[in-house]
């Protein structure tokens, strides 16, 4: 939608959404968005570079972090203007809080770096920006499933003309035609079973682009949250820790300061969870268990009430606990694909190290790859991310708009898409797919979370293999037209098995320890073999092409990460 109202100033603009767009996962950010204001602390845009960089394990392109630290202020200043309701200081300006892994002055002590409106910041920008585009006559599709691109390959390169959509009231398939296409799907935590992520994060769009013979970056780094509610995964925002609460294991102990002496509990996320179930693994949890405490208590009611009220209502809807007066039961859960579609900082999609592009096509958001998150992101960036590169998207797209002629369409662009969902539709009684999507999400949380080596990985792959021949046989057994979620779900299957082979595939190749992505078996950093993004495509036999992009340095040479 950030995009859609930067193209809209300049050109006629439609957005497609299988959701009711104020419904995407946006709305459930809680913490806040990062900017360096410094409203409350001193603060500059320099520092929130270097802890971004860091933050990732050195994997991000500086160049692209520097930009969306840069163009943070005017970003967050731009939102309020619009009509976003942030959180005020007692003289009027907008309030910021600690957040993981932010920073003054290199990693001396953490700085209020994340604005916010209560812990219902995400809900506050998409609303805020539906508004503008309904203002600015954007165009909304809502609840029609995008399900292919149609891509050419031309003397001058791949071209994007527009894509296959089905619009789930009435059931049809429809074409769309258009000289700038932009992949806004949002993330995939689907791939597991215990995430934060709503049930529709099923990354389609980065699937869609793999199956055009557009290589995903970076596959194997998959953030997981240190606090989901124990067994469920849903997420209590980190600004829980921001605002003071701290981690406790079984023996009562805050164990964090042994792992980060300098900002123990706001640690980055990767190191945070792997501590946590270094605690669980050595004995530590809650009374021995696969859990440690979240605990607030000390904040007093007030400030629970007041800044953290999602989050408390969460502990007592999910979990019956009260966390005024008891701490809160959590465990690391998948959050944030910090891999995706290959872009430029202008959010061109790229296909290989010598960005070349696929002309019309453009990605932003958590389904693209910039990269500024590198190897893992920090909190609140992510909402800075999808406004920041929103905008510089949707500024490209127009120009690219005026400059280009409609690209003639493929004979019929939607045979493939309609064949497969006549097969799902009219195909013999057979497995279901949420069976299927049981076993993935299980073999993926199981052998491809927090920690992960070569055997385990092999062992995911082997599961997920058998699970791609029984998908050809799969039934569902709604065969209506208006709203078949079966068929929705079969689909979005379809795309979680191949993104869960990328994963894999990406996963197993990395024989390194970096960021989130935590091999046993090679537990070291290898910047000498490693310091590089990868690009995983389909090769035409249908196994696996690995190629890989150098990482864009400018200023900050990697060192040792401790905080
Ligand atoms: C619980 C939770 C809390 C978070 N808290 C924070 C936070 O405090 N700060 C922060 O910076 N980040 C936070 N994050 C991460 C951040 O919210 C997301 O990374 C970000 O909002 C993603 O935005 P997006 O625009 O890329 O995608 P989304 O907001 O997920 O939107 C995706 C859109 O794509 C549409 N779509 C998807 N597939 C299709 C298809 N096939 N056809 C048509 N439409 C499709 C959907 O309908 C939806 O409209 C949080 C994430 C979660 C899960």
């Amino acid at each position: 939608m950030r995009a859609a109202l930067e193209a809209s100033r300049r050109t006629s603009t439609a957005v497609i959404s299988k959701l009711y767009p104020t419904r995407s996962h946006t709305g459930a950010a809680q913490g806040g968005m990062c900017a360096a204001l410094g409203n409350v602390e001193e603060d500059n845009w320099e520092w929130h570079t270097y802890d971004t960089v860091k933050g990732g394990d050195y994997l991000v392109d500086q160049d692209a972090a520097e930009i969306m630290c840069r163009e943070a202020v005017e970003a967050v200043l731009e939102l309020e203007h619009m009509g976003l309701p942030f959180d005020r200081t007692e003289e009027g300006f907008i309030a910021q809080r600690r957040f993981g892994g932010h920073t003054r002055d290199h990693g001396k002590s953490p700085v209020k770096r994340a604005c916010f409106s209560a812990d219902r910041t995400g809900h506050m920008i998409l609303q805020t920006l539906f508004q503008q585009c309904v203002r600015h006559n954007v165009t909304f599709f809502n609840e029609w499933h995008v399900l292919d691109l149609i891509v050419s390959d031309t003397p001058a390169g791949k071209v994007c003309s527009g894509l296959v959509a089905y619009d789930l009231k009435s059931g049809g398939l429809h074409v769309f035609q258009a000289r700038s296409v932009l992949l806004a799907t949002g993330g995939f935590g689907r791939l597991f079973k215990i995430t934060s992520n709503a049930h529709t994060l099923t990354g389609d769009g980065p699937a869609v682009c793999y199956r055009r013979g557009i290589p995903l970056e970076d596959m194997e780094f998959f953030q997981f949250h240190p606090t989901g509610i124990s067994g469920i995964g849903i997420l209590l925002s980190e600004a829980a820790r921001g605002e003071g609460g701290i981690l406790v294991n079984g023996e009562g102990e805050q164990f964090m300061k042994r792992y980060a002496p300098t900002i123990a509990d706001l640690a980055p996320r990767d190191i945070v969870s792997r501590a946590i179930q270094k605690e669980i693994h050595e004995g530590r949890g809650i009374n021995g268990r696969d859990y440690v405490h979240l605990d607030v208590t000390h904040l007093g009611r007030e400030v629970i009430e007041n800044k953290l009220p999602d989050i408390a209502g969460f502990a007592r809807m999910y979990l019956g606990v009260e966390p005024i007066d008891e701490p809160v039961p959590i465990q690391p859960t998948a959050h944030y694909a910090m891999g995706g579609i290959p872009t430029t900082v202008d959010a061109q999609v790229i296909t290989d190290a010598a960005k070349t592009p696929v002309h019309g096509l453009f990605a932003a958001g958590e389904c693209a790859c910039v990269s500024v998150h590198g190897a893992n992101r920090l909190g609140t960036n992510s909402l800075l991310d999808i406004i920041v590169f929103g905008r510089r998207a949707g500024i490209k797209m127009a120009e690219h708009s005026a400059v280009t002629e409609l690209t003639e369409l493929p004979d019929d662009p939607q045979s493939g898409v309609e064949a497969e969902i006549t097969r799902l539709l009219e195909g013999d009684k057979g497995v279901r797919p949420a069976t299927l999507r049981d076993q993935l999400q299980q073999a993926m949380t199981d052998d491809c979370g927090v920690e992960r080596s070569g055997d385990s990985l092999a062992r995911a792959a082997g599961v997920i293999a058998s699970l791609r021949d029984r998908y050809s046989g799969i039934s569902i057994d709604d065969r209506s037209s208006a709203y078949n979620q079966d068929l929705i779900e079969a689909l979005e299957l379809g795309f979680l098995l191949d993104l869960a082979e990328v994963t894999l595939a990406a996963s197993a190749a990395r024989t390194e320890t970096r960021g989130c992505h935590y091999r046993t078996d090679f537990p070291e950093r290898d910047d000498e073999n490693w310091l590089k993004h990868s690009l995983v495509a389909r090769a035409p036999d249908g196994g696996f092409d690995l190629s890989f992009k150098p990482v864009k340095f400018t200023r900050y040479q990697p060192t040792e990460r401790k905080y």
